[in-house]
């Protein structure tokens, strides 16, 4: 990437560019920042484990089952008409539409976060809220605009007060996720957030150890890199150092390529 151009990126980012005096080399060493609150969350289906899923959830209960199909054989329309009409967990009690996830279908990226928030459940698109115009300028410090990449969520519904999601939640939804994840074929992960990074991963291992190397998802062993969610760089800027080391090493493991 052309260095004015990412040093674009990097101030859209909310990110102050240092650079070093002449005779000290050119590198930029990165960031600093401004923004403040903002607020998030997460969750799980029930039949069973896909390629990219460690879990083995609980099955649902009869009625459930006619009601709600094994996603791990639907195709694009039919998965989408299912998540639609899902009833596994309370959630679809209280949410106004459901959040299938968004962009390129064939993408090379693929963003996972936690869970719709109010404004996601009022527009039925993942990450439009300002964590998501944090998102685009982290997707577009990576060179990437967001219809480029997939981004989809752990839970399509959202959680009431987003609150955390619930282990049952989470089980319900995670095999949408996966189908998804299957579909794209993507030849990287970002997943953004602790919850996200745990479900996806299926482990409690803290954020702080989950970043900073690639981990492998499934017996596909993709590439799953996990930074802070763009809610909490928008609430503790000073970690937005951090995470642009994370893109640096997402744009390292999974270099796009241009057809
Ligand atoms: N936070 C998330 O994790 N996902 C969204 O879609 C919005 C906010």
């Amino acid at each position: 990437m052309n260095e004015n151009a990412r040093r674009g990126y990097l101030r859209a980012l909310g990110v102050d560019v240092w650079v070093r005096r002449e005779g000290q080399g050119n590198r930029d060493s990165g960031l600093v920042t401004r923004d403040s609150s903002d607020s998030e969350r997460v969750t799980r289906h029930a039949s069973r484990v896909t390629n990219d899923s460690a879990l083995i959830p609980e099955s649902p209960n009869h009625e459930s089952r006619i009601t709600n199909p094994d996603p791990s054989r639907l195709d694009w329309p039919a998965l989408e008409a299912a998540v639609k009409a899902c009833t596994l967990c309370d959630l679809h009690r209280t949410r106004t539409q459901t959040v299938f996830g968004v962009g390129d279908r064939q993408a090379q990226w693929m963003v996972i976060g936690e869970a719709p928030g109010a404004d996601e459940d009022a527009q039925g698109e993942p990450f439009v809220g300002r964590a998501g115009q944090l998102l685009n300028s982290m997707l577009k410090a990576c060179g990437l605009k967001r219809e480029q990449v997939f981004i989809a969520n752990i839970l399509k519904c959202r959680p009431p007060q987003n609150r955390d999601p619930a282990p049952n939640e989470a089980e319900c939804c995670t095999p949408y996720l996966h189908r998804q994840i299957e579909l794209v074929n993507p030849k990287l992960i970002l997943c953004v957030g602790r919850i996200a990074a745990q479900n996806l991963l299926n482990t409690d291992t803290p954020i702080g150890k989950l970043r900073g190397r690639v981990q492998r998802l499934g017996t596909a062993q993709r590439p799953v890199v996990v930074t802070y969610h763009p809610a909490y760089l928008l609430r503790s800027p000073g970690e937005k150092r951090k995470a642009w080391d994370d893109l640096l090493l997402a744009m390292a493991t999974g270099s796009v390529t241009r057809p």
